[in-house]
C-alpha cells in the first residue's frame, strides 16, 4: 500500500496525470470514489465529448490570476492532445468555433485514457473513500498517509484531482477545497458556471411559453457579451450565449439581449417602412425571427399598433421599437445551480500552487489539477484542455 504518487479523483484530468507519471515509471495510484471512472467524459458533449478546441488562448479561460493558466497550456497544447486521438484511431470532427468532437461516442476518449493507464501500469481502486489524509515530515521528503475505505495507504506525491461542485449526482464532491483548508491553502469562492439563467418576474411566463425556440443573438452583462444563440426553457434562458455569459455574471445584473445581432435594427425598420409599406411589423419582423418569438415581442413592445401597417408608423416610434429589439433588458433571478452547471467557476488559489507544476507552494509533494483549481474555461473543449494541460504536467514531475 505504497506508492510513489496517489491521484484521487478518477476523471480527466487525474488519468490524465496518471498516464504522465505512470510513463516515468512512478508507482501511481489512482482512487475514485464513484462506482465508475470518467463520468462526466461520458456524458460531455451530448456524449460525443468536446475533448479541446483548435483555438486555445488564455483569453478562454477565467481566473483571479488570468497568467496562470499559460505555462500549462502552452507544455500540453490542443496539438498533442489531437496526436494523441488520432493515434488511437479515434474519428473526430471540427464544428463552429473550432470545437472538436468524437464521431463516435465519447466512450472513445475515456477507453483512450484507460488503454494509456493500462500501458502505463496504473493501478486503480474505484468505490474507495479517502477518509483522512496526514502530512509527515520526514528529513529529505514529505510523506502523506491516507486512511482510506480500502486501508491504510502511503505516498510521497498526492495530487487531488478530484474536481468541482458541479453536478453532485455524477459524483462531484468538496473534497478538492476540505483538503487545500486543511492545509492552510486559500480557496476562492466557488460559484456555478456555464450554467442556464432562470427566472421569477413575467420574463419567466415568456421564456415557458417560448420554450424550445431557439435564436441567434448578442447576450451581454455591462462587461462581457456572446454572439451566439440562445434557447428559451421552461424555466429561463439556456443555449451557448446564456451558458457563456452566465460564467462572468454577477448576481442582481441585468441582462440585454440584441435580437438581431446581425442588422442595424433602426435602419432596417425604417426602411421596411418604405419599401414594404402595407406589412404588418409583425410579418416583417418573422423573415428574421422566430414566429412565436415576434408575437411575444409584439404583445410587449407594441401591444395597441398589432394591425397597424408599417407605412403608419411614425420614424420616431420605429426608433424605440428598434432600440426595443436592440437592447432587450431581462434580468436573472439566478441560476440553475450546480445542479446543471457544466463547471465550477473559483477553487483553488492559484496564488499558492506552481503554475509550471501544480505544486503548493507551502506543502512539497501536494498537487492540485483541474477544475478544482481557480481556472475555467468558456464552453467549447477549453475545460477539458485545462484538466488535459494541468494533469500533465503535475504526472511530469510527480
Ligand atoms: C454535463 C457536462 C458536460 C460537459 N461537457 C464538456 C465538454 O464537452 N467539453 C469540455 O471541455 N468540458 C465539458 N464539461 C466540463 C468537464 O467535464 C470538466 O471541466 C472536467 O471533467 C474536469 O475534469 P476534472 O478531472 O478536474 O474533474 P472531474 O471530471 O469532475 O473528475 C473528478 C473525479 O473525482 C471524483 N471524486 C470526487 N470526489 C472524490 C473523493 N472524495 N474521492 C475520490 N474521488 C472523488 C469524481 O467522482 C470524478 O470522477 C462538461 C461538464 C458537464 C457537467
Amino acid at each position: 500500500m505504497t506508492f510513489d504518487v496517489i491521484i484521487i479523483g478518477g476523471g480527466a484530468s487525474g488519468l490524465f496525470c496518471a498516464i504522465n507519471a505512470g510513463q516515468r515509471e512512478r508507482n501511481v495510484l489512482v482512487l475514485e470514489s464513484s462506482n465508475k471512472l470518467g463520468k462526466k467524459i461520458l456524458m460531455s458533449g451530448g456524449g460525443r465529448c468536446n475533448f479541446t478546441n483548435l483555438n486555445i488562448e488564455p483569453e478562454y479561460y477565467i481566473s483571479a490570476n488570468p497568467h496562470f493558466c499559460k505555462s500549462a497550456l502552452s507544455r500540453y497544447t490542443q496539438w498533442d492532445f489531437i496526436k494523441l486521438v488520432e493515434n488511437h484511431g479515434i474519428a473526430f470532427e471540427e464544428r463552429k468555433h473550432g470545437q472538436l468532437f468524437c464521431k463516435g461516442s465519447a466512450k472513445e476518449i475515456l477507453a483512450m485514457l484507460r488503454d494509456e493507464c493500462d500501458k502505463a501500469n496504473v493501478k486503480i481502486h474505484t468505490h474507495c473513500e479517502v477518509t483522512s489524509i496526514t502530512a509527515l515530515e520526514h528529513s529529505i521528503e514529505y510523506q502523506y498517509i491516507l486512511n482510506t475505505s480500502l486501508g491504510k495507504m502511503r505516498t510521497n506525491s498526492l495530487v487531488i484531482a478530484s474536481g468541482g461542485l458541479s453536478i453532485p449526482k455524477m459524483g462531484a464532491s468538496n473534497f478538492s477545497y476540505k483538503i487545500a483548508k486543511q492545509f492552510k491553502i486559500p480557496v476562492l469562492s466557488t460559484y456555478a458556471g456555464l450554467v442556464p439563467f432562470t427566472f421569477s418576474d413575467s420574463f419567466k411566463d415568456v421564456a415557458e411559453r417560448l420554450s424550445g425556440v431557439s435564436q441567434e443573438v448578442i447576450l451581454s452583462t455591462p462587461n462581457k457579451q456572446f454572439k451566439e444563440s440562445i434557447l428559451f426553457t421552461h424555466r429561463g434562458l439556456s443555449g451557448p450565449a446564456a451558458l457563456q455569459l452566465s460564467s462572468y455574471w454577477n448576481h442582481g445584473e441585468s441582462i440585454q439581449i440584441n435580437l438581431l445581432p446581425n442588422e442595424d435594427i433602426e435602419s432596417l425598420l425604417i426602411n421596411a417602412k418604405l419599401h414594404s409599406p402595407k406589412v404588418l411589423l409583425r410579418n416583417f419582423l418573422s423573415q428574421y425571427l422566430a414566429k412565436k418569438l415576434v408575437i411575444v415581442l409584439q404583445e410587449l413592445f407594441w401591444p395597441d399598433e398589432d394591425y397597424q401597417l408599417m407605412t403608419d408608423f411614425s420614424n420616431k416610434r420605429l426608433k424605440s421599437i428598434a432600440a426595443k429589439l436592440y437592447a432587450w433588458e431581462v434580468k436573472p433571478s439566478g441560476t440553475e445551480g450546480y445542479r446543471t452547471a457544466e463547471v465550477t467557476m473559483g477553487g483553488i488559489d492559484t496564488d499558492y500552487l506552481s503554475s509550471q507544476t501544480m505544486e503548493t507552494k507551502n506543502q512539497p509533494g501536494l498537487y492540485f489539477v483541474g477544475e478544482a483549481v481557480d481556472v475555467t474555461g468558456h464552453l467549447g473543449g477549453y475545460n477539458f484542455q485545462w484538466a488535459w494541460s494541468s494533469g500533465y504536467v503535475a504526472g511530469l514531475i510527480v
